[in-house]
């Protein structure tokens, strides 16, 4: 097995389904940077396994449920007022319930992708699964994971010095997750494919505001939304 097969291998494999092939096992012993791209792309396939895994139950909803069913378990003496009042209470934590989890998996308004990508931010959760210096191998790694041409704007001139990146998934879209430095400061930038969005955004429009101490920045470009946070 060549570098190039070897490659091709690695953009098209399923981590869930390929079992293991010996020509890649042998290609891998002996070719240090195909091993190096072999990592990057283990991690990246990690990391996006681990994100659909914590989009955790929204928090207090089990004990609203318990609590809605304590109420009809004892009820103390049933009059129509109080069962109506029942009923409508659990209507109520049925519908939070669907809200909560059928939340529509694209986004509506930038308000909605800024506080989504502030409050990533926030958790200040750094995992890399490549740095800086493995960009180029990334980006074409990226671009596989998430089924979008992942472009990386265009920073530098701004003072921006990347560190390095994984996938993530906010508010349930794939999307690219980058570190950069700027003054000392670490900024998250989300790229997302501009399909992510539920309504039309015109080609070099931005939009910024400041909520939790934070600054963000949303721009298109290329055809991707970028959201830069700081
Ligand atoms: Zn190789």
């Amino acid at each position: 097995m060549k570098c190039n097969d070897f490659q091709h291998w690695l953009l098209t494999r399923d981590i869930f389904t390929d079992e293991e092939n010996p020509d890649v096992l042998d290609h891998l012993k002996g070719c240090a940077s195909c091993r190096n791209l072999y990592t990057i792309d283990s991690k990246l396939e990690e990391t996006i396994i681990r994100a659909f895994h914590q989009q955790e139950v929204p928090k207090g909803l089990p004990e609203q449920i318990e609590l809605s069913l304590d109420h009809v378990k004892n009820p103390t003496r049933l009059t129509p007022h109080k069962i109506v009042g029942f009923a409508a209470g659990i209507a109520l934590v049925v519908i939070i319930s669907m809200v909560m989890f059928n939340k529509p998996s694209h986004y509506q308004t930038l308000q909605q992708l800024s506080e989504k990508a502030i409050v990533r931010h926030l958790k200040g959760d750094m995992t890399l699964s490549f740095g800086a210096d493995e960009i180029e191998q990334a980006v074409a790694m990226l671009s596989q994971e998430l089924k979008f041409k992942v472009i990386l704007p265009d920073l530098k001139a701004q003072g921006y010095v990347l560190l390095g990146g994984r996938c993530c998934v906010l508010g349930k879209c794939k999307t690219a997750y980058l570190f950069y430095k700027k003054n000392d400061k670490i900024c998250s930038l989300f790229i997302l494919d501009y399909g992510h969005l539920d309504f039309q955004m015109a080609e070099g429009s931005r939009f910024s505001n400041d909520t939790k101490g934070c600054h963000t920045d949303i721009w298109k470009e290329k055809g991707q939304v970028y959201a830069m946070v700081y």
